[in-house]
């Protein structure tokens, strides 16, 4: 007997080696392993007859083989098998290429499944290369097959037969209600987990998936709600509006924008009241959401309060440090800075500070969220850049003080119509404006012609002492062999044409120090050209930096194009975006325009999503939401609206899930996100 929670090396044909792959795919468990869902499908499952082949599309057929048409070598490498089949509606030829085996295989006379794309040939109908079985021992045809996202040295294929050893135990507990299950008239848990892998019809699948994307949306609203039905109204932390915070900003070295003004009395406002504080404040990358924090803090400092800011990356905490300490130590503000590579000596002096209050701003990445770090009297907590933390992440933090506010600063533009649903548990500031004197960022899309041209523009940018950056795409989620060849391929490509000048290279796979030295370096200036994957997105502020291109732009969601271009145009220089467009498709140019006529995030996220949907928008890989697996409450709306409704009605009556009919649903709930993390 098999748990969820045991580890795949359980079953048979995982040993040590295979292990590892699945462990680089995130497939730990048998849990893990059945939450693999399929990247699509081959649908076979549709014999139909010759007389309705559909021209262009694969198709399946059920023919006897009448003849042997041809079997002859075209050239060196390449040979040609060919036969000929017929079911009582007409016939086609059926052709092979470097499969001369088949020869002794095919029998004549004998009756096959046959799927394959069919198209028209001299006259005649004709399949080429198809998947051919004999119609008494079919294994994979005549049915819908899942096709998953795999990496090097795994197939399809053993992939299946490893589901295949837990797929029927029924290892789930049901995590919907029966109320629920019946008004929707829904699969059971393990059904769906089933149909969803192996679907035994269409309407099996369909069935499976609208289960399934039910259940994540219902979990997913139905956490957000208890938060916000906890925290609605609970007395928390009154904070008083000194005066010293408008001197304060009257003295900054620029006007705050009417964004940012608003955003911060919105603020103000909150903190007055003594209730607990959740705000987003979401305001496009450059819009001015740092002082913000700093000006907030200030002013818990002001009131007796220690506060925290928390970013995603060291590079991003450590500037915030700098903006931080040099704003607020003049004030006689303690200001500090936790990372992962604090030695540890002084991490326990800052702990230890912190605890007896003698810290006043601690600035940090996820290192905060640690047990060990603990307040004298937490009253704020900032979270940048929130896309990149879960909401797990978020709780933990708030979890040190419950009556501490907590302000969330993300520069992901979404619609405010899904912001209501998405962030339902949060107040929502939206700064519209930039700070005056913003320049531009002149951005054009380029295709292979002109490639040249735009290297010899980015030399002159250099030598005239400007630093450049080129981006590369991910290949594929999962490939991150396939990642490093292309963004390799490019660095030895352009440290070949860049030779007079420093160029480095920048990739997810690099170890942390390793990172963060070349960034520091490029920050510097001691590196001219750095070509990186996307892990530059967040935050970094090189003002000395005036150009990016990135190849392959067709690859990035539009959002994240804009987040990247963000980096450039950080200072007095004009700079530049080239956008290297190696998509062939109408659509792909159509979405370069979009980029090239806006410089606004929240323009570019709604032209976004007519054109693509929700998932791209936020980066499937880095919400703030967790990542669904099949739901897209964009798409999905319709069953996003009855999950929400459900949700809250269960919260009506139990809101802290502490009765004995919901509580399995906490653990739900928490179990949903770590799985998807
Ligand atoms: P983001 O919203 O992307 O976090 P930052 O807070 O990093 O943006 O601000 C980007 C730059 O704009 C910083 O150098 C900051 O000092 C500057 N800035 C912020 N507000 C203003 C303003 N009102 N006027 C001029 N410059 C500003
Ligand atoms: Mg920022």
């Amino acid at each position: 007997m098999v748990s969820l929670g045991d580890s795949i090396k359980f079953l048979k044909t995982v040993g040590p080696k295979r292990e590892e792959l699945f462990h680089k795919l995130g497939i730990y468990t048998i849990k893990d392993l059945l939450l693999y869902y399929p990247r699509r499908y081959e649908d076979s499952s549709k014999i139909i007859k010759i007389k309705d082949a559909v021209i262009g599309e694969k198709n399946t057929f059920k023919v006897r083989i009448i003849s042997k048409l041809q079997s002859r070598k075209i050239r060196k490498g390449l040979s040609l098998v060919s036969f000929l089949g017929e079911d009582e509606t007409g016939e086609t030829e059926i052709s092979f290429f470097n499969a001369f085996y088949l020869n002794s295989q095919i029998k004549i006379g004998s009756t096959y499944l046959v799927y394959g794309k069919a198209n028209i040939f001299k006259g005649r109908l004709s399949i080429s290369s198809p998947e051919i079985e004999e119609i008494s021992q079919v294994k994979k045809l005549g049915k819908i097959s899942p096709i998953y996202n795999l990496t090097e040295g795994l197939n399809n294929y053993s992939f299946e037969k490893l589901l295949e050893q837990v797929i029927d135990e029924d290892l789930f507990r049901e995590n919907l209600t029966k109320e629920i299950l019946k008004k929707y008239s829904f699969l059971g848990k393990n059904e769906a987990i089933k149909n969803i892998h192996f679907p035994s019809s269409r309407k099996s699948y369909i069935l499976a998936r609208q289960r399934l994307i039910y259940e994540e949306l219902f979990l997913f609203e139905l956490s957000i709600l208890k938060n916000k039905f906890q925290n609605e109204r609970r007395d928390a932390i009154k904070f008083e509006i000194y005066d010293e915070v408008y001197e304060f900003i009257n003295n900054l070295p620029f006007e705050l924008t009417e964004g940012q003004k608003n955003a911060l009395d919105e603020v103000f406002e909150d903190m007055k009241k003594g209730k607990s504080i959740n705000r987003l404040i979401q305001g496009d990358v450059g819009s001015g959401k740092t002082i913000i924090a700093i000006i907030i803090m200030y002013l818990a400092y002001l009131n007796g309060y220690q506060s925290s800011i928390m970013a995603p990356t060291e590079i991003l905490a450590k500037q915030h440090f700098e903006s931080f300490t040099q704003l607020l130590e003049p004030l006689g503000i303690k200001v500090k800075l936790l990372i992962g590579s604090t030695t540890k000596k002084v991490k326990m002096d800052i702990l230890d500070n912190l605890e007896m209050g003698s810290v006043d701003i601690l600035i940090g990445t996820h290192a905060l969220i640690e047990e060990n770090v603990k307040f004298r009297k937490l009253g704020l907590n900032v979270i940048d850049e929130q896309h990149r933390f879960g909401v797990v992440q978020r709780n933990r933090l708030q979890n040190k003080n419950k009556d501490a506010a907590t302000i969330i600063m993300s520069a992901t533009p979404i619609p405010r119509s899904l912001s209501l649903v998405l962030y339902a548990d949060l107040d929502i500031s939206v700064i519209k404006t930039m700070p005056k004197g913003r320049q531009k960022i002149d951005t054009i899309a380029i295709n292979e012609t002109m490639e040249e041209k735009s290297l010899a523009f980015i030399k002159k940018e250099i030598d005239s002492g400007r630093q450049a950056y080129v981006i590369c795409a991910l290949i594929e989620e999962n490939e991150d062999y396939e990642e490093l060849k292309s963004v390799e391929e490019v660095y030895e490509k352009l440290s070949d044409y860049f030779k007079e000048y420093k160029v480095a290279l920048l990739h997810g796979k690099m170890k942390a120090d390793e990172k963060n030295k070349i960034m520091e370096d490029f920050a510097n200036g001691e590196i001219n050209l750095l070509v990186s994957t996307t892990v530059i997105e967040v935050g970094i502020n090189v003002p000395n930096a005036t150009v990016m291109m990135i190849y392959n732009a067709e690859r990035f969601g539009l959002s994240t194009l804009h987040q990247l271009r963000g980096r450039v145009g950080r200072g007095e220089y004009k700079s530049y975006c080239i956008l290297y467009n190696l998509g062939k498709t109408e659509i792909s140019w159509e979405r370069m325009k979009i980029m090239t006529e806006s410089n606004d995030g929240f323009y570019i996220a709604n032209k976004d999503l007519e054109l693509r949907g929700f998932g791209d928008i936020l980066g499937t890989r880095q919400s703030g939401m967790p990542n669904l697996r099949l739901a897209d409450p964009f798409r999905d709306t319709e069953i996003l609206k009855y999950a929400t409704d459900d949700a809250k009605n269960i919260l009506r009556e139990d809101p802290n899930l502490d009765g004995n009919k919901y509580s399995y649903l906490n653990k739900e709930i928490t179990d949903f996100y770590s799985d998807l993390n």
